[in-house]
């Protein structure tokens, strides 16, 4: 239970269009993420699925049943948000339990034995009788879940919930979320920013631009088979290095440097002349020039450049490169090195891309060629 279905969903607010068209269909029991830069239309996506907004075109099912004029209380769900919305002259039984008096048909003892069992699955219990104010930031948003779990609703939609919460917080809150909604195995659609959060909580993410849905799928599946130019810009961290250039004679020119294609190339590129090269940081193989023996090869794919900057993050380093000529418009490449290879700034390096771990896009539509 618990199925979602968006079905050509449209929100216009005036002139603009918040979100455009987006059909996407959940499974029972998944986590998805609808992830994408500011102003993309995540949250009013996730608005429209509760009922706060109601959709300009299209139409939207839970279970099969339509939703589009269907009022929040009736919806069957339960939301979470980035500020907790908790009353502060309420305890926190009173604040959990109060998910409960929304709805009809508990008797007094009833209530109190779910809040009690709810607040044991959260781990708290001793906090039951404390105020919001008396607690802290993982402790308010334990609580406003709370309310969300106790309800035992179908669908839990939940808007930045780990925004406020700082960077240890929110990595130990992510995965103890990510257990809880296993357990429960209630369908959960999860809003966030935040690249890294939707990569390692979801079971498919949506990613939203501009208010279009790119794609959507497991979080390795968009990693390694992006539909487009911005998908694989925005999935990974840091993120693939993009190359602007052209294609002569199955080689690619651009950014200084000359790329030959390996068939596989070759054949995605077919006739397209504007191209860009995306290459992940973690597929770049950097070596320091006086380690490297002997010229290029004709048909190589290694590549002198010159360090520009070289960032430490102990287990592994960052390093961005430029070729080393007299053109200042160059595209920089950056990549992951391990910790132990350390190059300095104004370094020589011999870089060398495998061919099997380039992806090409086409460069006036930004759509995969590869
Ligand atoms: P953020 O991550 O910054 O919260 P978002 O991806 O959730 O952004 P939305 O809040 O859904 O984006 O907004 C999408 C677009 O719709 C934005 O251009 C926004 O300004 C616009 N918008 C959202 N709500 C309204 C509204 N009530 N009236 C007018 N425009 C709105």
């Amino acid at each position: 239970m618990g199925r979602i279905q968006l079905d050509h969903l449209t929100k216009r607010f005036g002139e603009t269009v918040a979100v455009e068209d987006v059909t996407i269909d959940t499974e029972d029991g998944e986590f998805l993420i609808l992830v994408g830069p500011s102003g993309c239309g995540k949250s009013t996506t996730l608005r429209m699925i509760a009922g706060l907004e109601r959709p300009t075109d299209g139409d939207l099912y839970i279970d099969g049943d339509h939703m589009n004029y269907r009022v929040p209380q009736n919806r069957d769900i339960a939301m979470v948000f980035q500020d907790y919305a908790l009353y502060p002259h309420m305890t926190v039984r009173e604040n959990i339990r109060f998910g409960l008096e929304e709805e009809a048909g508990y008797t007094a003892a009833e209530m109190d034995d779910q809040v009690d069992a709810t607040a044991a699955d959260l781990g708290i219990v001793d906090l039951l009788d404390r105020k919001p104010g008396e607690l802290s930031g993982g402790q308010q948003q334990r609580v406003a879940l709370g309310r969300a779990i106790v309800r035992d609703p179908e669908v839990f939609l939940m808007d930045e919930p780990l925004a406020n919460l700082d960077a240890k917080l929110r990595s130990q809150m992510r995965t103890e979320l990510q257990q809880l909604q296993a357990d429960l195995d209630v369908t959960t659609v999860y809003v966030t920013h935040n690249q890294t959060e939707a990569m390692t909580m979801g079971d498919r993410l949506a990613v939203l631009n501009d208010g279009r849905l790119q794609q959507v799928g497991e979080p390795l599946t968009l990693y390694h088979e992006p539909a487009n130019q911005f998908v694989a810009g925005f999935i990974g961290e840091p993120m693939m290095n993009f190359l602007h250039g052209y294609a002569d004679d199955e080689t690619f020119i651009g950014s200084g440097l000359e790329y030959p294609f390996d068939d596989r190339l070759a054949d995605a590129v077919g006739d397209t002349d504007e191209l860009v090269l995306g290459v992940r940081p973690e597929a770049i193989d950097v070596r320091r020039a006086d380690d490297a023996t002997g010229e290029r090869e004709p048909g190589s794919h290694e590549f002198r450049m010159q360090v520009a900057v070289s960032e430490t993050h102990g287990d592994q380093n960052v390093v961005s490169m430029t070729v080393d000529d007299e053109e200042t418009d160059h595209d920089t490449l950056r990549a992951v090195t391990d910790g132990m290879h350390v190059v300095t700034q104004g370094d020589s390096v011999v870089v060398t891309i495998d061919p099997d771990t380039i992806h090409v896009f086409d460069g006036e539509t930004g759509e995969t060629l590869c």
